[in-house]
């Protein structure tokens, strides 16, 4: 593999040195065989009430740890398993590992929303919206313990069939958010027709916006945007204290950023939750260096 180590341990695919097929074989072949060798982990990020420091839900985020090559970031494998199909088959995992997480943490007393992301190929594949209600039928979970993102680029992608699936998937009671808002070219006129809950503003306008006021101006008018369209507003990307200050002050609704919390793995979910609801200790977390 032309891969290359990251200075912070994980590896990436170099896609020009990449490109021989015979290569792209093998890497299909091994992510096929990483769910079998169970290689794929489920971390999640909080998401918080951007005026109470509540949490109110958590986003599901995929991870690869390889066994000679260490954790390999979503960016690395998730473009390759669309353009291969092999989408279908994660996110159908990450589905059951989602729905196993909120049915543990329901009944020992923490009752979070899960933030799914699905790519343009889950939303063309026709069996999903019925494999979901199986998923949520066996774990005893109502379709609003479930929000889908789906990038605005992907419902650009075919924007008729994510109409369609989208209000499949809304009538069968999911939550929707529209990810990544504003890095894409989608039309509002088109936008104001999906039957949306949530837009996420995306990272690169929030990162640096306490300096930068190009990006505030952008942040305060998609907010706006989307409460004037009836929608719930989510910043990504918070990093630090005066950003999330910023955030509320503008009025938007919800927040993740590593200010909060990295992704970390599912299971250290619930001795997250303890710490951050001690009093005192909301507004002012330690950085997590998990990941
Ligand atoms: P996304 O859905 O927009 O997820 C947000 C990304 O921003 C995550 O990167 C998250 O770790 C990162 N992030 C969160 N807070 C901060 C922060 O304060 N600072 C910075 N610099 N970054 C922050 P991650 O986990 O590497 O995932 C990247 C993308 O890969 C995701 O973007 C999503 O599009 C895709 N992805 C991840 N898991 C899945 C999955 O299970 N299925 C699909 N289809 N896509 C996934
Ligand atoms: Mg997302
Ligand atoms: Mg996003
Ligand atoms: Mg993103």
């Amino acid at each position: 593999y032309a891969a290359k180590q990251r200075n912070d341990g994980a590896v990436v695919y170099d896609a020009a040195m990449d490109k021989s097929s015979e290569k792209s074989l093998s890497l299909l072949t091994e992510l096929r065989n990483a769910i079998e060798r169970n290689e794929f982990r489920l971390h999640v990020q909080p998401k918080i009430m951007l005026d109470t420091g509540k949490v109110v839900g958590m986003e599901a985020l995929v991870r690869w740890v390889h066994p000679e090559r260490g954790n390999v970031f979503p960016d690395e494998f998730i473009p390759f398993a669309e353009q291969t199909g092999f989408i279908r088959v994660l996110t159908r995992w990450v589905m059951e590992k989602s729905a196993e997480l909120c049915q543990e943490l329901a009944t020992k007393g923490y009752p979070l929303k899960i933030s799914v992301n699905l790519s343009t190929r889950d939303l063309m594949d026709q069996d999903l919206p019925a494999k979901f209600a199986e998923t949520l039928l066996r774990h005893k979970l109502a379709p609003g313990s479930f929000c889908l993102e789906i990038t605005e680029s992907a419902i650009m992608d075919d924007p008729v069939r994510a109409q369609h699936t989208l209000e499949r998937l809304s009538a069968m009671g999911f939550d929707l958010s529209i990810d990544d808002f504003g890095t894409g070219y989608s039309s509002l006129a088109y936008l104001k027709r999906l039957p949306v809950n949530e837009l996420k503003i995306d990272k690169s306008f929030v990162l640096n916006m306490e300096n930068d006021i190009g990006d505030t101006k952008i942040v305060r008018s998609t907010i706006d945007l989307g409460h004037n369209m009836g929608l719930r507003v989510v910043a990504e990307g918070i990093e630090s204290e005066a950003v999330w200050r910023l955030l509320a002050e503008l009025g938007c609704d919800q927040g993740q950023g590593y200010f909060m919390s990295r992704p970390i793995p599912g299971d250290q979910l619930i001795a997250w939750l303890e710490k951050w609801q001690a009093p005192g200790t909301i507004a002012a977390p330690a950085a997590h260096e998990i990941d």
